[in-house]
């Protein structure tokens, strides 16, 4: 029987195929981009997402490991810098090589999701829609009618694969960390 780590790795494939047919039908990459939505700042809500970078993170050689720990330090200032002045960080992920993810296999749910227009069902059946990035917002011209990914079905499994992962772990604090931290910080015991 397939564990979550690789539930969320199956989940993940299912995503990027769902995200690559939007973009197909509107002709729309990230090639070519003068913009890094890398510098995005986010803090992201999953132990299983968090255990599943680790894991892509341990995996990597030495002096990689070492680069990305520093960079993740002075990351950490900066964000912290940056929220005491009430200012939204703008700081490259410390995953970041020369502008390319260094961990792209084991990236975050979010990394996985921004570019193209999606859509979304919460559990009191409001729909929200969401336009995509800048560059798309281009292609599209804000029309309500273009290619969007539905990403309901995929954070509802999303959350049963958390609910699944941490069961053994007992009652865990809500999850509110950047990635930085995620690479600094240890998992909680029995993770
Ligand atoms: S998602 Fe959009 S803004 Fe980000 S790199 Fe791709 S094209 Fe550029
Ligand atoms: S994990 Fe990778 S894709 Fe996500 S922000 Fe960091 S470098 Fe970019």
């Amino acid at each position: 029987m397939p564990q979550p780590m690789e539930k969320l790795a199956a989940l993940f494939a299912e995503m990027e195929t769902a995200y690559e047919t939007t973009a197909r039908l509107l002709d729309f990459s990230c090639r070519g981009c003068l913009d890094n939505c890398c510098n995005s700042y986010f803090r992201h809500h999953t132990y299983i997402e968090w255990a599943y970078l680790r894991q892509g993170f341990a995996a990597l050689p030495a002096e990689r490991r070492d680069a990305c720990m520093s960079r993740a330090e002075k990351y950490v200032l900066q964000a912290e810098q940056a929220l005491a002045r009430g200012e939204r960080p703008e700081i490259m992920c410390p995953l970041n090589d020369a502008g390319r993810c260094g961990l792209y296999s084991h990236r975050m749910l979010i990394c996985r999701l921004h570019g193209v227009p999606a859509t979304m069902r919460f559990p009191n059946g409001q729909r929200r829609s969401f336009p995509g990035c800048f560059r798309c917002q281009e292609i599209t011209g804000g029309r309500d009618n273009a290619p969007a990914m539905d990403r309901t079905l995929f954070f509802q499994r999303m959350l049963l694969l958390e609910r699944e992962f941490t069961r053994a772990a007992g009652s865990l604090p809500r999850l509110k960390m950047n990635l930085a931290e995620m690479l600094l910080k240890p998992l909680p015991s029995g993770l």
